[in-house]
């Protein structure tokens, strides 16, 4: 099924982020993790590409796997920076071949050992899709609230935004956030920009203090004093420091669904058990937004 039709429903939806696991270890591993994500009905599962040390291979392998084996909606990963149109192609004919028909279409991070690229912009990509044999595809884009780090300004950063949907894609999935005032802000300005298509806010929980640091340094996500504050306090027994990630991931969600947010991308980490938790929190709320309940 193609994500532009499943977010044409009159409800939010919830999906996931998994990503494969590294090379060196079986890939049965992260089946594992599909077959618990399964029952958390989910409306897609997005698979990375290439992202933190992942094998490239094993996203179509896994995007395949997670549509055919366990009947959910997958969502394909692909950059392009460093890529030849040939390459990206054949990437698309097997996900064809596998009745995966959604891409979230990125250029990737520029390769430490440079070059030149065919590709230089998520936008090429896009284009390049929609006006090959592959443009019946639903295809995302990356977007961020807070700005794209090498981006001088939000302003321009939502011009090359506006190229990527006038390019082709249909949905946008946001950079992680901690802080909602900043996503509303941002969902606004794109509006205001004539942007129309949906916009999926990423969520991840925090489960460690590691983990902050590295996202504050990759993606340079503020961190709201609410937040600080909860973070600092448990950063020394870590039990406690996963409860309250968790606890925060939910309300996070909760108010993002009550203002009206298109839907909820939650970055699992690969952790069926956090992401299991976090969907315990929302189940009534879920069921309110759905129509199953008065609201
Ligand atoms: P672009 O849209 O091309 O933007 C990159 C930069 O170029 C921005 O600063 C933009 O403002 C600027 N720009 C765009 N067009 C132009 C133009 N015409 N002229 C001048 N400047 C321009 N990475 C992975 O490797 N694998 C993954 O699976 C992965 N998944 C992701 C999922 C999400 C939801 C997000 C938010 C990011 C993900 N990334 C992934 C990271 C992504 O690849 C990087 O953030 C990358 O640096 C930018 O990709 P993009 O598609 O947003 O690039």
């Amino acid at each position: 099924m193609h994500i532009h039709e499943i977010l044409r429903q009159r409800r939010p939806s919830i999906s996931f982020e998994i990503f494969p696991p590294k090379p060196e270890y079986p890939i049965e591993t992260i089946y594992t993790t599909i077959a618990e994500l399964k029952p958390l009905a989910p409306d897609f599962i997005s698979v990375t590409y290439g992202a933190g040390g992942s094998s490239r291979e094993r996203t179509v392998e896994i995007a395949s796997a997670a549509q055919n084996r366990w009947g959910l909606v997958s969502l394909a990963h692909l950059t392009c920076m460093g890529s030849t149109p040939a390459e990206v192609e054949e990437i698309l004919e097997e996900l064809e071949q596998e009745g995966v028909r959604n891409v979230l279409a990125m250029r990737g991070d520029p390769r430490p050992e440079g070059g030149a690229s065919h590709f230089l912009h998520a936008s090429d990509l896009i284009r390049h899709i929609r006006r090959g044999h592959f443009s019946d595809f639903s295809l995302g884009a990356a977007s961020y609230p807070e700005g794209h780090p090498e981006c001088p300004s939000l302003e321009e950063d939502l011009v090359h935004l506006k190229e990527k949907v006038d390019a082709g894609a249909d949905f946008l999935v946001t950079q992680l956030f901690f802080d909602n005032e900043i996503f509303f802000r941002f969902v606004d300005t794109v509006r205001a920009a004539g942007i129309e298509v949906p916009v999926l806010a990423g969520v991840m929980p925090v489960l460690n203090s590691r983990q902050i640091g590295r996202i504050v340094s990759l993606c340079g996500a503020s961190i709201p004093p609410r937040f600080a504050r909860i973070m600092s306090r448990y950063e020394h027994s870590p039990d406690a420091l996963a409860e309250a990630g968790m606890a925060y991931a939910t309300e996070q969600i909760i108010d993002l669904l009550s203002w009206g947010a298109d839907g909820v991308h939650l970055y699992t980490m690969n952790r069926p058990d956090v992401a299991r938790r976090i969907m315990e929190g929302l189940s009534t709320v879920r069921r309110a937004l759905n129509g199953s309940e008065g609201v």
